[in-house]
C-alpha cells in the first residue's frame, strides 16, 4: 500500500530502502523531522518553498555537503528504470515536489504535499534569501554565458547577492578535477548545477564530497529560463497545470521524454487501484 511516512513518528529517516547505493552518499542529515510520501518508490519530501530556505540555512550552518533533487514525473520513471539515480534520490538529503503530477499522485495514495516546489521558481528565491543571509552562490552549467549572464541578472535583482563563480563547464568525468578545482577554491555555500536530469543529480552525487559544498541542487533548465534562453510557460498555463503542454510545443524534440507524463499517471492510477500503490 502507501508507503508513506512521518520520520518524526517513526524515528528513521524516512527515506526508502534501495539497494545497490553505488552513486548515492550515505548521508546523515535528512532532516528528522521532515514528513516525506512514497510514490512508486522514489521519497518526496512535504515541505514548502518556506521550509526549503529553512533547511538551506540549517545546511549552510552544519558546513557539511548535502544534495538536493527537484523531483517531477520523469524523475520518478527515470528512477524505476535506472537504479543508480534511484539511489542517488534514495541519498539525497531533500527532494523537492517540482511536478505538479506529483501532488497529484500524493492525493490519489491518501497524502497530500503542501505545495509545487520548482527548482525554476526556487533559484531566485534562494538567490533572494542568499542575497540577505550573505550565502554565496556558484552557478554551474548551461550552455557557454548562459551561467554568467544569470549571475548578472541575480546580481541586479538582489543587491548584494555573492555569486563567487559561474562556469559552463561538462558533466564529463574528464572535466570534473577541473570543475571541483574551481568550485573550491570559491568555497561557494550553495553550488546550483543545471546540466539537465539525471545527469546533473548523478554528478552531485559522484563528486559529492570533493566538492564539499553545504547545498548543491541540480536545477535543470532553471539558468535559461532565468537569462532568457528559454521562455517558461506563462503563469497561467502554469496555474492550468499545462507546463508540460506548453514544454512540448515550444520543444517538441523533448516527446520522447514526456511519454513519462502518462506512463506516470497509468502507474499511479493502476498502482492506487490495485492497492499497492507502489
Ligand atoms: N546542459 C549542459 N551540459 C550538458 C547537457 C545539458 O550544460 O552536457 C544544460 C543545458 O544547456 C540546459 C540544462 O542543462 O541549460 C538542461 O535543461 P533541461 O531543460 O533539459 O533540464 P530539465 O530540467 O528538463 O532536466
Amino acid at each position: 500500500m502507501v508507503a508513506a511516512h512521518s520520520a518524526s513518528a517513526n524515528g528513521q529517516t524516512g527515506r526508502p530502502e534501495i539497494s545497490g547505493q553505488a552513486e548515492g552518499h550515505a548521508s546523515q542529515s535528512h532532516p528528522s523531522h521532515l514528513a516525506a510520501v512514497r510514490i512508486l518508490g522514489v521519497r518526496v519530501d512535504a515541505l514548502t518553498y518556506d521550509d526549503l530556505l529553512a533547511h538551506i540555512g540549517e545546511f549552510i550552518a552544519a558546513g557539511t555537503p548535502h544534495q538536493i533533487a527537484t523531483v517531477n514525473p520523469e524523475f520518478v520513471m527515470e528512477a524505476r528504470r535506472n537504479s543508480k539515480f534511484a539511489a542517488v534520490l534514495a541519498g539525497a538529503d531533500l527532494c523537492i515536489p517540482d511536478g505538479v503530477g506529483l501532488l497529484w499522485a500524493a492525493r490519489r495514495l491518501g497524502r497530500s504535499l503542501p505545495q509545487r516546489v520548482t527548482g525554476s521558481d526556487g533559484v531566485p528565491l534562494i538567490a533572494r534569501a542568499a542575497a540577505a543571509q550573505g550565502w554565496r552562490l556558484y552557478l554551474l552549467g548551461a550552455a557557454p554565458g548562459v551561467a554568467e549572464r544569470t549571475a548578472e541578472i541575480l546580481v541586479e535583482r538582489f543587491p548584494g547577492l555573492r555569486v563567487v563563480g559561474t562556469y559552463a563547464g561538462s558533466p564529463a568525468d574528464a572535466d570534473a578535477p577541473d570543475i571541483i578545482r574551481r568550485v573550491r577554491q570559491a568555497q561557494p555555500d550553495i553550488l546550483f548545477v543545471a546540466y539537465g536530469a539525471p545527469r546533473q543529480d548523478l554528478w552531485i552525487a559522484r563528486y559529492h564530497d570533493a566538492l564539499g559544498v553545504p547545498v548543491m541542487m541540480g536545477v535543470g533548465g532553471s539558468f535559461d529560463f532565468i537569462a532568457g534562453v528559454q521562455r517558461r510557460a506563462p503563469r497561467w498555463a502554469q496555474r492550468l497545470n499545462l507546463e508540460w503542454l506548453y514544454r512540448l510545443i515550444t520543444q517538441p524534440w523533448r516527446w520522447r521524454r514526456q511519454l513519462d507524463l502518462p506512463r506516470f499517471a497509468w502507474a499511479v492510477w493502476r498502482g492506487t487501484r490495485s492497492g499497492t500503490g507502489d
